[in-house]
């Protein structure tokens, strides 16, 4: 056993990924960790977020998985958003099998509660907004905050989410742009709901034109005044010039109703419960896919949205961001372990999350070529929308919701040793 060097490492960001790194990083006895969020306090502007059995494993290795309680999503229904026909109806998603807690949409702040409450007192700074990062010529890397005060660090995680600075400064070349999607998303007590006939009695997505409307419950059957989720969704939306970040801000119920003005009457009766003032508004953006997840000499490792802003494709990207953590603090216990240094570390790190990220960006490019031909080849709407339904929910994604990050690992090191660790 080789002497281990005592790191310091900052993550920038508590995100999901943030506090998962933390969380993984805090049980290594040779790191020091400190998290700089942005915010005066934790705060979520989200409303549900479904967790499968990738979820499940990464938050058990975390050891914040029996606090995350939310609405099962079995019996999906798939609408027509026009005339409300059923199109489709998922009873239980194949993923939700692969673990006995099945497939669940949870409120945003349950989540992020359950990972704060793993996350060593003492390890978050708040009100840190990180404006500037330098890669010192010695050791490390220089940080500057809004408040005018500076750390250094041996290691940066950035997880500052999809705007990430450490990412733009990483890659000064890497640029994002608007995809021309917006999302509108609120929670509700179901109970407000509850009058509008075929709502609240199974989890539904009824598919537009040119948007969608999502509706999901966010509580289990113990909640006492459970709430509901509704998302709607605009894909040809026009940028709003002026403002690079539109996430989480809130939004006018006229906005929201006045893309779902042609919708069944069912969709417009929910969207118009909603509180005035409710509504946050989340316009997606994308980038250049990157080839490589860490820079700076292997100083700066980027997890989650900050290394690949995926705009919510595949609805895990929470889940994407905890493995990315955890795997970073594996590969950093196994290199010191073998006296190897944070480069090494780092290069596993990415060597096992890099290829992994790109398999989704090859399925995306799949899934927009066949829905590129249905559109072409179908009869008519009802026809596309099916042919869109089979591949969004029955394309194999196997890799992802059954994703079991520690075999990931426990693989790695089959195939670095040749042997089980
Ligand atoms: C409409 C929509 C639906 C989605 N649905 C799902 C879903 O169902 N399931 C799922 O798993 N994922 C879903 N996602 C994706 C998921 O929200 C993200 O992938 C996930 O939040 C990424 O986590 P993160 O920690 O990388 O970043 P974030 O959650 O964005 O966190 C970044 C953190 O960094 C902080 N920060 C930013 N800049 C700075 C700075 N300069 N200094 C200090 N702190 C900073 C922010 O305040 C924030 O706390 C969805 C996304 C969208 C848009």
């Amino acid at each position: 056993m080789v002497g281990r060097t005592l790191i310091d490492v900052a993550i920038i960001g508590g995100g999901p990924g943030g506090l998962g790194t933390a969380i993984a990083l805090s049980q290594l006895p040779f790191v020091r960790i400190t998290l700089y969020e942005k915010n005066p306090e934790p705060r979520e502007a989200g409303a549900g977020i479904s967790l499968s059995a990738n979820a499940w494993k990464v938050l058990d290795l975390l050891g914040a998985s029996e606090e995350v309680k939310g609405g099962s999503k079995s019996n999906t229904h798939q609408r027509n958003a026009f005339t409300g026909d059923v199109l489709g109806v998922v009873k239980s998603p194949e993923n939700a099998q692969a673990d006995s807690r099945g497939a669940i949409r949870a409120r945003r702040t349950r989540l992020q509660s359950a990972l704060l409450s793993r996350v060593p007192e003492g390890t978050i700074q708040y009100g840190k907004k990180l404006i500037h990062l330098e890669n010192l010529p010695t050791r490390g890397v220089r940080l500057v905050f809004h408040d005018q005060t500076e750390a250094v660090a041996d290691l940066v995680v950035g997880a500052d989410g999809i705007q990430s600075i450490v990412r733009r400064t990483l890659l000064p070349d890497h640029h994002l742009s608007f995809t021309g999607t917006i999302a509108w998303r609120v929670i509700v007590a179901k109970a407000c709901l509850a009058h509008i006939p075929d709502i609240t009695t199974s989890t539904s997505w009824w598919w537009g034109e040119s948007g969608h409307v999502y509706f999901s419950d966010v509580d289990d059957e113990d909640e006492k005044n459970p709430y509901f989720e509704i998302t709607v969704r605009g894909y040809r939306e026009p940028e709003i010039l002026g403002r690079t970040v539109v996430w989480g801000v809130p939004a006018t119920n006229d906005r929201v109703a006045s893309r779902v003005e042609k919708y069944d009457r069912r969709i417009k009766d929910a969207v118009s419960i909603v509180p005035e003032g409710a509504w946050r508004e989340f316009a997606m953006f994308a980038g250049p896919r990157l080839d490589r997840i860490i820079g700076w000499d292997n100083k700066v490792a980027l997890i989650g949205d900050s290394s690949h802003p995926l705009s919510g494709a595949f609805g895990s990207g929470a889940t994407f961001a905890m493995e990315d953590g955890w795997i970073l603090a594996r590969a950093l216990d196994y290199s010191q372990s073998l006296g190897l240094s944070i480069r090494d570390a780092l290069e596993i790190f990415n060597n096992i999350r890099s290829p992994y990220y790109a398999r989704m960006y090859e399925h995306l490019d799949e899934l927009e070529e066949k829905m590129r031909k249905s559109r072409q080849e179908s009869k008519d709407f009802d026809d596309f929308l099916r042919a869109k339904i089979k591949y969004l929910i029955y394309g194999d994604k196997d890799f992802i919701y059954k994703n079991d990050i520690q075999k990931v690992w426990e693989d790695y090191i089959v195939s670095a040793e040749g042997q089980p660790r």
